[in-house]
């Protein structure tokens, strides 16, 4: 509706306004609530309990879905260079390639390492995927900026885990 509403604006009293659309935003801040909150951000509260209380990390479904995950400040960088820079009203997307899906289960192997869990890993199938893959093209973001680094999961991973052991009491939980 954002997009329809732009392209009126810029019909109707030729302004310009746009849209970007990320894909899955992970990173410090965030809304680490396990039932309402994001696979990353449930997953990362989930190790660090399981962690401290000796109990296994159970992840929700099959592990099998796959997302594109975007850092936040990689994120934020894009939407500067946006608002600066990007001269369209046609939405962009700002997501990682999509040679950088990864599934659930890489994503909560990456989240178990950095936060050095030892304890069992559970899938438990009797909750719902949810959809399968939503890959999103990132083409268009790369013929603007062919050179613009993602952070590395791994790395991004790592930042939020350690961000949110060391702001456990105050962060959004
Ligand atoms: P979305 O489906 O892309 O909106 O993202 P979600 O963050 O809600 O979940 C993505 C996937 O992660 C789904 O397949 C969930 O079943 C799976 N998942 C595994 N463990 C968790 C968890 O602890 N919390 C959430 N929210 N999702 C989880």
């Amino acid at each position: 509706m954002i997009d329809v509403q732009n392209r009126g604006y810029h019909q109707q009293h030729g302004r310009m306004f746009t849209a970007v659309i990320p894909t899955n935003v992970f990173g410090m801040h965030d809304n680490f609530n396990i039932e309402e909150g994001h696979v990353l951000p449930g997953l990362i509260h989930k190790t660090h309990l399981a962690h401290k209380n000796g109990s296994p990390l159970v992840v929700w479904g099959s592990g099998k879905p796959r997302r594109q995950f975007i850092y936040s400040l990689d994120l934020a960088r894009l939407i500067i260079w946006a608002l600066r820079e990007y001269q369209e009203i046609e939405p962009i997307i700002l997501s990682v390639g999509e040679e950088e899906e990864v599934s659930i289960k890489e994503a909560a192997e990456c989240i178990v390492a950095s936060m050095g869990f030892k304890g069992q890993v559970i899938f438990d199938t009797n909750k719902s995927d949810g959809q399968y893959k939503k890959t999103a093209n990132n083409g268009k973001l790369r013929t603007y900026l062919p050179d613009f680094q993602f952070t590395p999961f791994s790395q991004a991973v790592k930042e939020t885990c350690d961000w949110f052991v060391a702001n456990y009491h105050t962060a959004r939980k």
